[in-house]
This record gives C-alpha cells, structure tokens and sequence, in this order.
C-alpha cells in the first residue's frame, strides 16, 4: 500500500502573498498531483491535499520551481507568519508586509537538510554548523507570529504566539505594540490545558520587530516544556514562569527594556468581501471562499481570471482571497472578467457569513471528532434565520465551529463557538469579544446543534429586547452577567449552569 499513502503539503506563504504567475503555478500543482485542489488555510497559505507518497518529491521541486518553499509550514519551528489587511495606508500595508517577511525569513530554520532532501542537492553545508538558532533539537512546539494592523484585528493577533500592532503616524510606520503568548489549542480531557490570550508586553520600533521576534521564539527555545508535549506550547512557557520572570529575562536578552506600548484601537474583525480603495488609489477585491476551499468550477474560473490579471494574490486569515493592487482604470475590466467568469457573486457575503469561520474536520482532518466545514452553510443558513426572527439581521456577531478542541479556526475568541466532541456533540461557548480581545466562556458541554441552538435563541431575544446602542452580543452577555469574562479556559469557574 506504500504509493498509495497520501500527504499533506502546506506553503510557507509569509502575508499570504502570491503573484499571478505563482498563483497559476500552484494551480497547476494542484491539478497534477493533489486530489482536492488547493485549500486556503486559516494562516494565509495553501495546502495541497492527497498527494501520493511517489509523487512528493517532484510535488516539493515543482513547488521550488515556482520560487516557493514548504520551509516550517509544519513542525516544530517558526510557523508561517501571517499579517493583516487595512488598506487605510498602502504604505504602512507595504511595509509591515515586508517586515513579515523578513521575520519568516529570519526564523526558519538554516539547515541544508530540506534541500538535500526534497530537491536531492549535494550537501556541502554539513560541514557547517546546521542551524544557528534551532540548533539540533528545535522548538519545543510550533511558534506562530502576526502581524496586524489596526483598526481590523482580521489575523486575531491576541491568538498568536507572538503578535505585533502596528502602530503608524498617517503613512508613517512607527513601530509595533507587541503581545506575547497567546494559542488557542486545548485538550477537553486535561485540567491544565487551555487556551490562552496573547498579553500586551511594550512597544518596539519597526525595524527591529524580526530581531525581536528571534530573541522571544529563543526564550520559548530555552524555556519551553521538553517532557509534556501539550504544556509545550509558549503560553504554558509564560504562566510557568510568570510574566515578570519573562519580561526579566526578554531584558536581558534584548540589552534593554522594551518601551512602554502605544495608544491602538481595533474595531472590527473578519474580511470585508467586495472592493477597497487605498490610500495610494489602488483596488483591491476581497473574493468570500467558502472555507477556503478552491476546487472544481472555482479552481477553473480563479485559474481563467489569473491569466489576465494585472496585480496580485493576496490570501487572508479568514480563508478567503484578494485580488491585489488593481489599477484604477482596471476596476472596470476586472469587474467584467469576474462577471464573465461568474465570480461576481464572490464579491458580496452575507454579512454573517463574513464573521463565521470553520476548520476543515471532517473527512480530510484525522482529529476531527465532529462534522465542522461540511455543516456550516446549514449552520449558517439556521442561524441567520434565527437572527431575522429577532430583528437581528445587520449584527455581525462572530461565530466559528471546530471538529475538535484543538482551535484551528480559533474558536475560544468567537462570540459564539461550538467545538466538537463525537459525532453530532459539541461543547458550546459563548461571550468573546467581537475584535477577538476577550475569551469566550463554556456554556454548555456535549450538546447537539439542536440544543445549541434552543440555548442560544432566548440569549439573541434578551439581546434583541436589551440591547445597547451599537453593543456586541458577547459584551450584552457579559454585561447582563449571563456570562463572565475570563482571563484564560484554566478559570475553574469557566462553566456556568445551562
Ligand atoms: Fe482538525 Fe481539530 Fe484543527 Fe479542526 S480544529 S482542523 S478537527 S485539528
């Protein structure tokens, strides 16, 4: 059965940035040798599906081929570092794009193992010391790093392992507030397993944020758990050895104290489908993917729009796709290529549908314990009914669905969750904050979407009824005490009677 065994192959995308011609490479990838085509993930890059063990090394060549890598897309490493959307400034979006990919390059990992391997070189680089920040044991787990810029928290930066808030004068980049351990991961079976909030530690100038965000991924090196696997995570690192300690040691690593954070505000979470003007005239067309998933009719109408396309890929955090950097005297041909294509539609989302979001599970994830990506349009079509029944239609509330606790569609930030437990049962949280600032709390355990739903509808009429102006539906829960907040899931507390 070898040849038969299948693989998952994950880009290292840093920013989720492509061009046309990487994007039509990939298309072509995808038809060669994967069996779903290409799936946009929750980090901002692709994955390829189904690929036959024999094929995987002309896969990893064909990839190079197009000037791309899969450098710790996986493992215990750097992950990709992803980085937000806020066309408000084009050149503070220019260059935090930039920094982003500075740090990927900066934090992968220098061995020439990966190319001796995948693309068969010969390996003169084994008489050099192989890694001079990784050395021969890496990270105790994976390490993921965001860029966001406000006011859009869209790459949930307090998720992140290590994340940096733009702070900009108008078109001048300034520097970064940076926060630091936060993860959504958990296991519903240990006590001590949680997800967690990245917490705001000071502020850094922008040129130096890679370096910076090398000193921290060496404290998480250094410090991190090497027996307990899942308690390896940094956010464990930070509550085992207390804020205080960190910031100590970050000092003395860093040669100085970082300065003290910067005034931000974020409003608003999620991608916004349709067209958005930057500062420097130029368009960009957000296009809804529905998880992401780009196959069949889609795959063939993306691939058509490529070949006359004048700017750039730009994927996002949320799944869904933009076409970049749009001449103004473009827009009007553009517009009629996705017309012809019938990629019109993709413009536009209900405006639920943009603040939902569900990870893969089922069949294609082997720790899925529930139905996820594959009962969303029902769960969305059921839930945007049962928002219209209480005059709730133009309220964007965030709600995400997982197949297990393990939080890939970072679900513990949703106002409303449900992760999965066995099939057809999930646990449902409710009351996180609408920008992805606040943990949700537990609401009800092993519950199916029908009890999800008959304890959510009475929440959405009390909301309805007492609703503050302009109030999220996770701060009118916390608000009217019908949940709390909480600073990470360890809170004994996290359970309220249903
Ligand atoms: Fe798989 Fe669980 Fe991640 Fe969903 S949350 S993709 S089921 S690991």
């Amino acid at each position: 059965l070898e040849p038969n065994h299948q693989f998952m192959v994950r880009l290292r995308l840093p920013g989720g940035i492509a061009s046309t011609g990487q994007w039509l490479g990939l298309d072509a990838l995808a038809r060669r040798f994967a069996e779903r085509g290409l799936r946009i993930t929750t980090r901002q890059t692709i994955q390829l599906h189904g690929i036959r063990k024999p094929q995987l090394r002309a896969c990893m060549q064909a990839i190079r081929d197009i000037g791309l890598d899969t450098i710790a897309a996986c493992g215990d490493d750097s992950r990709g570092v992803i980085c937000g959307f806020n066309p408000s400034s084009a050149n503070v979006q220019r260059e935090v794009a930039s920094l982003a990919r500075q740090t990927s390059q900066l934090l992968i990992p220098k061995t020439g193992a990966y190319r001796e391997i995948w693309y068969g070189e010969n390996p003169p680089y084994r008489e050099q010391n192989e890694d001079p920040h990784y050395g021969e044991t890496y990270l105790p787990r994976k390490f993921k790093v965001g860029y966001a810029l406000p006011p859009s928290n869209d790459i949930d930066v307090y998720g992140q392992d290590l994340g940096f808030i733009a702070i900009a004068d108008g078109d001048d980049l300034q520097g970064f507030n940076v926060v630091v351990g936060g993860g959504m991961g958990q296991l519903d079976t240990r006590d001590d397993s949680y997800p967690r909030l990245a917490e705001l530690i000071g502020y850094v100038a922008a040129e130096r944020a890679p370096d910076l965000a090398l000193t921290i991924m060496g404290i998480q090196r250094d410090y991190g758990d090497r027996v307990d696997r899942h308690r390896a995570r940094f956010k464990y690192t930070l509550d085992r050895l207390g804020m205080d300690n960190f910031n100590a040691l970050l000092q003395e690593r860093w040669g100085e104290a970082l300065a003290p954070a910067k005034p931000y505000h974020f409003t608003h979470n999620g991608d916004r489908p349709g067209w958005q003007q930057d500062s420097e005239g130029l368009w960009h067309a957000t296009l809804n993917i529905a998880n992401g998933r780009v196959d069949g009719a889609l795959q063939d109408q993306l691939q058509g729009f490529a070949q006359s396309f004048p700017g750039y890929i730009k994927l996002t955090t949320n799944q869904n796709l933009i076409l970049a950097g749009i001449e103004p005297d473009l827009v009007e041909t553009v517009q009629w290529r996705l017309d012809d294509l019938g990629l019109l539609p993709r413009l536009s989302a209900t405006l639920q549908s943009a603040y939902s979001m569900a990870c893969v599970a089922l069949p294609t994830c082997g720790l899925a314990m529930a139905e996820s990506e594959r009962i969303m349009p029902e769960l969305l079509q059921r839930f945007e009914s049962t928002k219209a029944r209480h005059g709730l239609d133009e309220v964007p509330i965030t709600l995400r669905i997982t197949g297990c606790p393990n939080g890939c569609a970072r679900p513990y930030i949703a106002e409303i969750a449900l992760t999965g437990r066995a099939p057809g049962l999930y646990n449902l949280y409710l009351g996180g904050g609408f920008h992805g600032e606040r943990l949700n709390r537990l609401h009800a355990s092993n519950v199916s979407i029908d009890q999800c739903f008959a304890l959510i509808e009475p929440l959405l009429a009390r909301f309805a009824a007492e609703r503050n102006g302009s109030e999220h539906f996770g701060d009118f829960l916390l608000r009217s005490g019908l949940t709390t907040a909480i600073k990470h899931g360890s809170d004994p507390q996290r359970m309220i009677p249903v």
